[in-house]
């Protein structure tokens, strides 16, 4: 039987990286050779933390390659360009992806191995998993030879409700008007959520914020880049049955086998480093200064982009709820805002011992960190699993995409945090996180799912399982 050997392609974006290189790190611990591919510029902003993060002791089976994503160095690459790396990517990404799994001409089979590095001692290629925003890569792969693995990093809740937009307009369910009373009417189409959702709660590009605006072809657009997973050979989620288990029963038939192998934060170890920004550890010590649970951190993630009176809102809620607080303020992330000058409110306001602000933090130890009460958190997928299995309890405010539905389920389903979406006023903010902050029962929800996703991916739980027939399923597309 071929060595197995998988290339493993995330969209180019850092909630996408962390997630697939924790897969990465769980195939390279399952014995499978991985190379990890970039592009040219997240790898130049990820400089030597990229090879530094091959786990210890197994790095000879894992490497990092790039190909350039086609966008000028000093492009912003944020969330209102989204498009452009999207169509640049397909476009100028396509040959350099093509040429790195090109059949050698001199042994006929996939050559990433010899192409890039003949020292490598990599056998070649057997199998792509790419991230499911890349469906060029798939099909590119599978015309090449190469058996092709859809991975998509969002939460299966939000996956299925892409998958059924065409029967949300169906039942007229869509479109509907971005703000207003309206957004509380409930939502039928989805299987499984019939009594949860309300239209506030779909993946944001449901919205429609102008009545004359047609996003239609947008919201068809993304429901068939969802549905063309089914195309290929597999789907990985990384979520858990426990977690998801209606929407993974819906999602199942309409992929080729579908497996659910998450929180793979959870589950790989040691962590890899795939920061794009530089973190500030300076706030771990910060942290080990404060009482037991006692901090609010609060992140909005790697996108997130807030007005200036939404930051005021914030900063006056979170210093009047009167917990001291950890905010990660990325230099892009408030609109027309002075890194310093932001940084200076949040001092003078929160008063210096009582506020303690960054610009990019190691997010997983602050969640384990002692210190930490609640998560002020976006409910970007990523951020949703590691607080789960740290078992901190969230006060979410949704920004976009998947996110206004992972937070229905935080505060719904399971109960473990507040849902904040659509509101951001400062007494709401300080009534929230008190409640987070104090509440016995959502600490106690919290804690309890920790447990279970940790059983999850342990020896024989349910994730650790569907862990061991992807690898099984992936060496026998390697023979
Ligand atoms: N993150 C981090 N430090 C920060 C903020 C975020 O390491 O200061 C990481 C976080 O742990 C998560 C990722 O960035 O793994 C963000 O992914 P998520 O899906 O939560 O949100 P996105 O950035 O995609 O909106």
């Amino acid at each position: 039987m071929a060595a197995a050997h998988v290339l493993v392609f995330p969209f180019p974006l850092q909630g996408h990286i962390n997630c697939m290189l924790h897969f990465a790190t769980a195939l390279v611990g399952a014995g499978v050779h991985v190379t990890f591919l970039h592009t040219e510029h997240n790898l130049r902003r990820l400089g030597g933390r990229a090879s530094a993060s091959a786990p210890a002791g197994s790095s000879p089976r894992i490497r990092f390659l790039s190909i350039p994503d086609g966008l000028p160095d000093d492009h912003r690459r944020s969330v209102a360009d989204l498009f452009e790396l999207f169509k640049s990517l397909a476009a100028e990404a396509i040959g350099p992806f093509r040429a790195l799994l090109a059949p050698s001409p001199t042994t006929g089979s996939p050559a990433a191995d010899v192409s890039v590095d003949p020292t490598s001692g990599f056998p070649p290629v057997t199998c792509l998993v790419a991230d499911g925003l890349l469906p060029w890569a798939l099909d590119a792969a599978e015309e090449l030879g190469v058996p092709a693995v859809a991975f998509r990093t969002v939460s299966a809740c939000s996956f299925l409700a892409y998958l059924s937009v065409p029967k949300l307009f169906e039942l007229g369910e869509l479109p509907f008007p971005a703000g207003g009373a309206g957004l509380d009417e409930p939502v039928r189409g989805v299987p499984g959520m019939e009594s949860l959702l309300r239209r506030r709660d779909l993946p944001s590009l449901c919205r429609r914020p102008n009545e004359t605006d047609d996003v239609g072809p947008a919201q068809q657009a993304l429901a068939k880049l969802s549905a063309d997973s089914g195309k290929a050979r597999a789907l990985i989620l990384n979520t858990a049955a426990s977690l998801e288990q209606s929407a993974l029963a819906h999602v199942a038939p309409r992929m080729g086998d579908l497996f659910a192998v998450g929180p793979l934060n959870a589950m790989s170890s040691p962590a890899p480093a795939s920061s794009l920004w530089s973190e500030d550890d300076g706030c771990i010590a910060w942290l080990d200064g404060q009482a037991d649970r006692s901090v609010v951190y609060v992140s909005f993630g790697s996108l997130a982009v807030i007005t200036r009176d939404q930051f005021t809102e914030f900063l006056y809620g979170l210093v009047a709820a009167g917990y001291p607080f950890l905010w990660v303020l990325r230099p892009d992330m408030v609109e027309a805002g002075q890194d310093a000058a932001l940084r200076e409110a949040v001092g003078g306001a929160g008063g210096s011992s009582k506020a303690h602000v960054v610009a990019w933090a190691p997010q997983r130890d602050v969640l384990r960190h002692r210190a930490v009460g609640c998560f002020l958190t976006h409910a970007g997928w990523n951020s949703t699993l590691e607080a789960a299995v740290e078992g901190v309890p969230t006060v979410c405010w949704p920004f976009s995409a998947d996110q206004q539905i992972n937070s229905r389920f935080v505060g719904a389903v399971w109960k473990t945090g507040l849902d904040m979406k659509d509101v951001c006023d400062r007494a709401v903010v300080e009534k929230t996180v008190r409640e987070a902050m104090e509440s016995a029962e959502i600490r106690r929800s919290a804690q309890a799912l920790a447990q279970q996703v940790r059983r999850d991916v342990a020896a024989g739980g349910s994730s650790a399982t569907e862990f061991d027939r992807l690898v099984k399923f992936i060496k026998k597309l390697s023979t």
